[in-house]
């Protein structure tokens, strides 16, 4: 049961957004040594205070950010390294959205569209329960056809089911934000009776994806029929608010600006602390709520993205040093909040995710064993990683790893 409604939720998390939007309005007054020094003592730093960390381009004053980001690292969640054995299966490409950094999505009768059976399903599981995997993450296209009965929500809980009734102590993190208002939408549910639904046929947790950027006016140039920054803040509280853990995520690198990564670095950090207050005013409650367990970035990769982004944005693979220098930001913003952060190598490849742990991130993330949606986007990372190669990566800096599961569990 909900301890506030979810509209009251989605007023109290979002931030000023006028104050956010204009740097202009809302200039930081500290220096650089200054913003670094109050996150060192353990304080929280203001959106414009990261905008001005996300500035600063000379390679002495980044080197200071990245070592703060290291210490924070280092002081908030310890040298470990963890890594999850996963598989990640997208299930269908046909999509009825045309988000303009979608190299992924088919229409039905395109070449190169997909819709996998039960049974195909079942023996990805299968194949990766016995390669060792103890999650299988689940995304896919916003597929009209995907009903039993004219109803979305029994497809999506039968494809649960056929996972977990094999499978029962497998976790199953499944269907991001958008496919839950697809969900709701087409069967005129509120967003609470599909995530309890889902909830109550096996799903474990929910990926934080669709978020992109929180600001509606890139969203409209990005993703303009995906649900809207409210929406996405307000499915991801609700599923709080169910005991439904869930990651966070950013879709960086492509047309936003140093201000819209903070103002979405701030949504998130607000959308935590919510989290965290109503799970400390219960602290009797078993499983409830839950909260966001990661942050991941996720650079723009537009070697096969539609035309028109990909112009404007004028490359195809992500720039490592703007990455870096955003995963170092994103620690000393979120770290007393959301203190595990992950590197996306599927975007970045090993080499930068492992680089990336020198920035402020803690954990490298997941096998995958396939992956799609990045991959037909042009990622040079690949699709798979064995657990050895996760583990060689870390001890290369001197770190020790450590399988987890996917609520961050060791193992
Ligand atoms: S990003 Fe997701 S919702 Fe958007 S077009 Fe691609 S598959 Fe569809």
């Amino acid at each position: 049961m909900p301890l506030t409604s979810s509209s009251a939720v989605n007023s109290s998390v979002n931030p000023s957004v006028s104050s956010l939007i204009d740097p202009q309005i809302n200039n930081s007054p500290a220096s650089v040594p200054e913003i670094l020094e109050k996150a060192l003592a353990g304080e929280d730093i203001f959106p414009a205070e990261a905008v001005a960390l996300l500035q600063q381009d000379q390679p002495e004053i980044i080197e200071m950010i990245r070592s703060t980001a290291d210490r924070l690292r280092q002081e908030q969640v310890g040298d470990r390294v963890t890594y999850v054995i996963n598989r990640n299966i997208n299930f269908t490409n046909i999509c009825e959205q045309h988000c303009s950094f979608c190299a992924f999505r088919r229409d039905a009768e395109q070449p190169g569209a997909f819709w996998l059976d039960f049974g195909d399903i079942l023996a990805k599981t299968t194949e990766a329960v016995e390669r060792g995997a103890t999650e299988i993450c689940m995304q896919g296209g916003l597929n009209l056809a995907a009903k039993i009965n004219g109803s979305s929500l029994a497809y999506y809980q039968k494809v649960v089911e056929t996972i977990k009734s094999n499978f029962p102590d497998l976790h199953l993190h499944a269907f991001s934000p958008q496919e839950i208002q697809f969900i709701a939408r087409e069967d005129s549910l509120s967003y609470a009776q599909v995530i309890q639904a889902l909830q109550a046929a096996g799903v474990g947790s929910m990926p934080g994806t669709a978020a992109e950027v929180l600001d509606d006016r890139l969203r409209q140039i990005l993703c303009p029929e995906k649900i809207n920054s409210n929406t996405w803040l307000e499915i991801v509280s609700t599923a709080h608010s169910l005991g439904m853990f869930t990651t966070s995520t950013m879709l960086s690198g492509h047309i936003e600006k140093p201000h819209h990564q903070a103002a979405h670095l701030n949504y998130l950090r607000e959308l935590q602390q919510q989290a965290m207050l109503l799970c400390k005013a219960n602290a009797n409650a078993q499983n409830y709520p839950a909260r966001i367990t990661e942050f991941i970035i996720l650079p723009f990769v537009g070697e096969s993205a539609p035309k028109p982004l990909r112009s404007r944005v004028g490359r195809d693979q992500p720039i490592l040093a703007d990455n870096l220098l955003l995963t170092a930001v994103a620690r000393i913003f979120l770290g007393n909040w959301i203190p595990n952060q992950q590197p996306s190598w599927v975007k970045l490849g090993l080499e930068g995710a492992t680089t990336a742990l020198n920035w402020g991130c803690n954990d490298l993330g997941g096998t995958l064993m396939e992956e799609h949606i990045t991959t037909m986007a042009g990622a040079k990372g690949g699709t798979c990683l064995e657990p050895e190669q996760l583990k060689e990566a870390i001890k290369s800096l001197n770190r020790p790893y450590q399988q987890r599961d996917t609520l961050y569990n060791l193992i």
